[in-house]
């Protein structure tokens, strides 16, 4: 039996252990800290190419509607798209228990350090870095930069308090000469009856040096959340790397996930393309590191060039004409486009370019 070690316990890791144990290998995967902990997320579960379905567990809900702000505030219905507000913990913790089912052993608190990474490659066959950005391989191999500039940047609170006004709902909302924007993601209640949302902003623009922490706290102060009925208990951050680096396979090494840099360009949202890569990666074991970056370019390069190609409308665009082409898509139900995968092609890019 072929020996794989999965470096991470975030999405991309825990399914492609459990997915190589499924195919027969011997997997083994070391996660640094406890899985379910520290995750730095908004935790909308958007499967955006319709390959994955609803999440096993820690779904909170089926999101219904997106609410956009510009100038003005959007509503746009959301039932037709697979998205969900999840609790990633509680997901995670489920994805766990499921990989040890199907023989993959868990270690937790045991970081794999760079260092060691060259004897690791000569104990097991294969090594699927699912390790988040930068990622153990890049800080081994000395591209670890590479993540820090080609990213969006975050931060996020979590807020305690009353978010029945947004409902079933996510709100994103667009600020002067910012290519970037913030979210509110309600959590709903958890099991001791708290309601939460997650809060944050992202800044997009890779050159930007903007204080996101004193924009987020203006947009606290904008959306009425200084009330004294919102509570911040937690403060995080992190980046959403956007490229891919030239390669994602050194050796018997592959990248998935946040290493891989997988996520959206558009928006930042990355779990389900860590799902699919550490599912691609797992399926392309038998036949070698060099079928798994084919067959994972195949599956997302329409979604991905279609997003750039978006994010690089949006760029050129002033607060104004965003609102412009939201009244627009809203008005003529455009958007309902965009929940078809099959219609993430340039072609599209191009006739919404006509119109707006
Ligand atoms: C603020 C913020 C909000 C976001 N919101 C959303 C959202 O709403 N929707 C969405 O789809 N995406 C969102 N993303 C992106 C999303 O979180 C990531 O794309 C996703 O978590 C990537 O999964 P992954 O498995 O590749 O990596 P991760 O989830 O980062 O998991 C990596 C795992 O590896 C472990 N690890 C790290 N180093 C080592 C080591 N040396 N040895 C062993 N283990 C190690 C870590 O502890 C971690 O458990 C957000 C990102 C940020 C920063």
């Amino acid at each position: 039996m072929a020996k794989v070690l999965v470096i991470g316990g975030g999405p991309g890791g825990l399914f492609a252990a459990a997915e190589a144990a499924g195919r027969g290998f011997d997997v083994t995967l070391m996660e640094k800290g406890k899985i379910g902990e520290d995750i730095r997320c908004a935790e909308g579960f958007f499967d955006v190419l319709k390959l994955l379905g609803k999440p096993c567990a820690g779904v909170r809900f089926k999101v219904e509607t997106l609410i956009f702000e510009a100038r003005s505030t959007y509503r746009f219905d959301a039932r037709s798209l697979n998205l969900w507000m999840i609790d990633r913990s509680t997901w995670q913790k489920e994805l766990s228990r499921r990989a040890v089912e199907k023989g993959v052993k868990i270690m937790e608190n045991s970081p794999v350090l760079p260092k060691d990474l060259e004897k690791l490659k000569t104990i097991y066959d294969f090594i699927i870095d699912a390790s988040g950005a930068p990622p153990v391989t890049s800080r081994a191999l000395g591209f670890s930069s590479f993540y820090k500039q080609n990213s969006g940047k975050t931060v996020q609170y979590l807020v305690e308090g009353d978010f029945s006004h947004i409902g079933n709902a996510l709100k994103v909302g667009f600020l002067p000469d910012f290519w970037g924007y913030y979210w509110i993601f309600p959590k709903g209640k958890d099991e001791q009856g708290k309601e939460t949302a997650n809060v944050g902003i992202g800044d997009f623009n890779p050159l930007s040096r903007r204080n996101l922490r004193n924009m987020l706290d203006e947009v606290f102060k904008k959306e009425r959340l200084d009330d004294g009925n919102h509570k911040i208990v937690k403060i995080l951050g992190g980046i959403c790397p956007t490229r891919m680096p030239n390669r994602l396979t050194y050796d018997n090494i592959m990248l998935v996930g946040d290493a891989a840099g997988l996520t959206s360009p558009l928006h930042g949202g990355g779990i389900d393309m860590a799902v699919l890569s550490g599912m691609t990666a797992a399926r392309a074991l038998a036949d070698g590191p060099a079928k798994y970056e084919a067959e994972l370019k195949k599956l997302l390069y329409r979604r991905l060039q279609f997003e750039d190609m978006v994010a690089e409308a949006w760029r050129r665009r002033n607060l104004d004409q965003v609102d412009n082409i939201l009244s627009l898509a809203h008005t003529l139900r455009l958007y309902k486009l965009l929940s078809h995968p099959r219609l993430m092609n340039p072609l599209t890019v191009k006739f919404l370019e006509l119109i707006f």
